[in-house]
C-alpha cells in the first residue's frame, strides 16, 4: 500500500501530493500526520495523508517509506481532507493551509487556563421551553423530514443494514479525485454532484427561529446523529448558546474565538469521541470532527463574521453546504435579514424558504420606528447629536426607569484630528488611514494598533491649532452622561471587550438592569434579548452606507433592523429612533418599515446594473508587498497580458487600482478586480493572473490574496 503524502510546507511550488511506501504492520488512514524523509537529503519531514492507493505508475523500488505515524492529531474523515481540498480550489489556497484550517490540531491545555467556559457561568438553571405555535411547527417538521430523507438516502447509498451510520461513501469521489497534482487540473474539478436540502428560515426578530432549531436538533440527536450550530461569534449571541446548552444539558461543546489551540482540541475531541451532541461555535466549528453528522445550522446567516479574514478565506455559507454534500446531511440557515445570496437562491429554489411571519412571544410586538432628518435638526437650530425627539423620549424612559440602548457605529472619541492651519489630519505614519483620538488623550490606529500621545503642534506645519473632529461611542458616552447626568451607563465596544469575558460582563450587568443606558457599536444590536429596553436609539445611521464595497446598502439595511430588533422584544411600547442625513435612502427608509423584500427588490436592481455578485462572479485580487516600487511594476506588468486575456474570456477586468487604505502596516497593497457570471471561468482567470504574476515576480516580492464573491 501507498499514502499520498502533503508536505507541511506552506508554499505554492510543495503544494502537490507526494507517495510513501506503508511500511508492513503500519495503520495509516488518510488524515494522519506522519514523518517522512524527503528531498536529496532525505531530512525528515512532518506530513498529511490526503489518500492511499495500492499502486505507483513508476519504479516502485524507488519509493521512499513512512518513517513513522504521528497520532497526535485527531484522526480525521477522508471528508474533512476532501473539504480541504474543496476549498484549496475554490479559494486559491494551498492544500496545507487548507488542511490546518480544517483539522484539528493538539496541543495542551495550560495548566492554569479556565477550563470552564466563562459563558456557561450564565447558564440557566431553568429551560424555557415553548411548545412551538402552529407556523414555527410546520418549519421544524419540514426540517425535520428533509433531515430523515437525507438519512434514509444515505442508507441506500451505504448499504447499510440497521445500524444507520453516516459514514457515507463520498458521493460524487470519481470526480472528486484526489490526485497527486492538486495545483493544475484540480481548478475545474466539479463538487460531488449530489443535492442535500437546505433551508432558510426567515423571521424578524423574535419569531421564534432560535425555538425552531432547538425543536429540530432534539429530532435529529433523538435518531442517534449530531449536530453543528454555527453563530457568527459567541460573545455576541451568548444568550443563543446558554439556551443550546441549558436546554442539552452536558451534550454541548463550545467552541469561542478567544480559546486557545488547547482547549480548542479539547472540544473537537468531545465530538470525535461522541461525548457530546451538538457543537456550537463560530465559523471554525463547520470542521467538527463528528462521525454521524445530522444537521448543520447557521443561525444570522448574513453575518460578516462568518467569512475567514486570512486565507482561506472562506465563506462559511458555502463551506456548510459542501461539508453537508459529503456526509449527506441538511443544513438550516436561520436570519431575519437573510444575505441578498442566500435569498436569491431561495427565489431559484436552491434553498427553501419558510418564514416566520409575527413574533412568538404572545404580547410582543415590533416596534415603532421613527427616521429623524438630521439636516432638518440643523436647520432647527439644534447642533446636539441628539435629536430633540430623541431628547424627550431617552428622557421620558429614564423616568420610567426603562432601558436605552444607543449606538453608534464608530468608536473612539474624535475620529480624527486635523490641523486648523493646512488642513491635514494626522495619519498613522504606517497606515492610510487617520488616527482617532480616544478620551486618554491617546491617538490609536485602528488598522495597525500604533498609538502616540495626542500631539501640540502640527507635524505637517507646526501650527498649535489641532482640532478634533467627527465623534465615537466615547464622545456619545460622554455626551450621554452630560446630558442626562442621572442615567448609569454603560459602554460596549473594542476598547471596553478587550478581556476575555470582557462581553458578558457588560451584558450580565446591563441584562440585570445596573445601567439605564447601554452605548455601543454593532457589538450591542446582535441577537441579545434584553426584556426592559424599551427606546433604541441609532445616533448616526447612515456611517456604515459610506463604505467602499458594494455590500454597503445590505450591511445598513442589516443593522439597522438587527438593531431595531432589540426594542420591545416583551412589551408592546417599544420604540426606535434612526437619525441620519439621508432618510430617503432605501435601505434606511426599506429598514425602518421592516421591509425586507422591497429592500431586497431595490437592492437587485442595483446588483444586476453594476454586475456585482450574485448577478455575476466577482474575485477580488489584492497584491501587497513592502516594496511599493517593485508592487507598481509587477501588478502593471501582469495585468497588461492580462487584460487580454480577460476580453477574451468575455471577462470584465478592472485594475491594478490602489486598495482604498493603499498602506496598512508599511504594507502597500493593490487590487484587482475579475468579473464574470461564470464560477468556473473566475477560477481559472484566478490562477492565469497568479501564474502571470510569478511569471514576473520570480524573487517573490508580491504576495496575492484572494477573495470570490
Ligand atoms: P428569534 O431566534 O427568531 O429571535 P426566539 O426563538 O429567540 O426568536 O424567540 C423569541 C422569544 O419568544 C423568546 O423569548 C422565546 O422564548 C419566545 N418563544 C419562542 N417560541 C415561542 C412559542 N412557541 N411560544 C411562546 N414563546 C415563544
Ligand atoms: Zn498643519
Ligand atoms: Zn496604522
Amino acid at each position: 500500500m501507498y499514502a499520498q503524502i502533503i508536505i507541511d510546507i506552506t508554499s505554492d511550488a510543495l503544494d502537490r501530493a507526494y507517495t510513501y511506501r506503508i511500511p508492513d504492520g503500519m495503520q495509516v488512514s488518510a488524515g494522519d500526520r506522519v514523518s517522512i524523509p524527503f528531498g536529496v537529503s532525505n531530512a525528515i519531514k512532518t506530513g498529511y495523508v490526503v489518500g492511499l492507493t495500492e499502486h505507483v505508475d513508476y519504479d516502485p523500488d524507488k519509493v521512499k517509506e513512512i518513517k513513522s505515524v504521528m497520532h497526535d492529531a485527531i484522526s480525521v474523515k477522508e471528508q474533512l481532507i476532501h473539504l480541504a481540498s474543496w476549498m484549496s480550489v475554490e479559494y486559491g489556497t494551498t492544500m496545507n493551509q487548507c488542511l490546518k484550517t480544517v483539522l484539528p490540531v493538539k496541543r495542551a491545555v495550560r495548566k492554569n487556563s479556565r477550563r470552564i467556559d466563562p459563558l456557561l457561568r450564565y447558564a440557566e438553571e431553568k429551560d424555557e421551553y415553548h411548545e412551538l405555535n402552529p407556523e414555527q411547527q410546520a418549519a421544524a417538521d419540514s426540517i425535520v423530514e428533509g433531515f430523515k430523507k437525507c438519512v434514509e438516502k444515505a442508507c441506500v447509498d451505504n448499504d447499510c443494514s440497521g445500524t444507520a451510520s453516516a459514514s457515507v461513501p463520498l458521493a460524487g469521489r470519481s470526480s472528486y479525485e484526489l490526485s497527486a497534482h492538486t495545483g493544475e487540473a484540480s481548478s475545474l474539478r466539479k463538487n460531488p454532484d449530489i443535492s442535500v436540502p437546505r433551508y432558510l428560515l426567515h423571521g424578524i426578530t423574535g419569531s421564534g427561529k432560535t425555538e425552531v432549531y432547538l425543536h429540530v436538533m432534539e429530532q435529529v440527536i433523538k435518531a442517534g446523529y449530531k449536530v453543528i450550530m454555527l453563530i457568527p461569534e459567541i460573545s455576541l449571541t451568548y444568550q443563543t448558546v446558554i439556551r443550546v446548552s441549558t436546554r442539552f444539558k452536558g451534550r454541548v461543546a463550545i467552541l469561542n474565538s478567544r480559546m486557545s489551540i488547547g482547549e480548542r482540541f479539547e472540544q473537537y475531541m468531545k465530538c470525535e469521541k461522541g461525548e457530546v451532541d451538538i457543537l456550537v461555535g463560530p465559523r471554525s466549528a463547520v470542521f467538527a470532527p463528528f462521525e454521524k453528522l445530522g444537521i448543520i445550522i447557521m443561525d444570522e446567516e448574513h453575518e460578516g463574521a462568518y467569512k475567514s479574514e486570512t486565507a482561506p478565506r472562506y465563506e462559511t455559507r458555502d463551506v456548510a453546504y459542501e461539508r453537508a454534500k459529503l456526509c449527506h446531511c441538511p443544513v438550516l440557515y436561520g436570519s431575519a435579514t437573510p444575505s441578498v445570496n442566500i435569498y436569491t437562491q431561495a427565489l431559484k429554489n436552491e434553498v427553501s424558504l419558510i418564514e416566520l411571519h409575527r413574533r412568538a412571544k404572545s404580547g410582543s410586538s415590533l416596534a415603532a420606528t421613527e427616521i429623524i432628518d438630521l439636516r432638518e435638526e440643523l436647520a432647527k437650530g439644534n447642533r446636539s447629536i441628539f435629536s430633540n425627539r430623541l431628547h424627550e423620549l431617552i428622557k421620558e424612559k429614564l423616568q420610567r426607569h426603562e432601558q436605552i440602548m444607543l449606538f453608534m457605529n464608530r468608536r473612539g472619541y474624535s475620529s480624527f484630528v486635523s490641523c486648523r492651519s493646512c488642513g491635514q489630519a494626522i495619519k498613522c505614519p504606517h497606515c492610510d488611514v487617520s488616527l482617532t483620538l480616544h478620551r486618554d488623550g491617546i491617538m490609536r490606529c485602528h488598522y495597525c494598533g500604533y498609538e502616540i500621545p495626542v500631539m501640540k503642534k502640527c507635524p505637517t506645519c507646526g501650527s498649535p491649532y489641532l482640532a478634533p473632529f467627527g465623534f465615537g461611542t466615547e464622545k456619545l458616552e460622554s455626551l450621554v452622561k452630560q446630558t442626562f447626568p442621572e442615567a448609569a451607563v454603560l459602554r460596549m465596544d473594542a476598547d471596553t471587550t478587550k478581556n476575555k469575558g470582557g462581553h458578558e460582563k457588560i451584558l450580565e450587568q446591563f441584562r440585570s438592569h445596573k445601567a439605564d443606558i447601554l452605548i455601543g457599536t454593532q457589538m450591542i444590536v446582535k441577537g441579545h434579548d434584553f426584556p426592559d429596553v424599551t427606546l433604541v436609539g441609532l445616533i448616526a445611521a447612515d456611517l456604515s452606507l459610506s463604505a467602499p464595497d458594494f455590500h454597503a446598502s445590505e450591511k445598513t439595511f442589516q443593522l439597522i433592523t438587527q438593531a431595531a430588533g432589540r426594542a420591545g422584544r416583551d412589551k408592546d411600547s417599544g420604540q426606535v429612533i434612526i437619525q441620519t442625513y439621508q432618510p430617503d435612502h432605501y435601505s434606511i427608509a426599506l429598514s425602518a418599515a421592516q421591509n425586507y423584500k422591497l429592500f431586497y427588490e431595490k437592492e437587485m436592481r442595483f446588483r444586476k446594473l453594476m454586475g456585482y455578485p450574485p448577478i455575476e462572479h466577482l474575485m477580488t485580487i489584492q497584491l501587497l508587498s513592502k516594496d511599493e516600487d517593485m508592487l507598481g511594476i509587477i501588478s502593471d506588468s501582469a495585468a497588461q497580458t492580462f487584460k487580454q486575456e480577460c476580453d477574451a474570456a468575455k471577462a470584465e477586468f478592472i485594475g491594478p487600482l490602489n486598495a482604498s487604505v493603499y498602506k496598512v502596516n508599511d504594507i502597500y497593497r493593490k487590487i484587482v478586480y475579475i468579473k464574470h457570471p461564470e464560477h468556473d471561468i473566475i477560477i481559472r482567470l484566478r490562477d492565469r493572473f497568479t501564474a502571470l504574476v510569478r511569471n514576473v515576480d520570480k524573487r517573490g516580492f508580491v504576495m496575492l490574496n484572494y477573495d470570490v464573491q
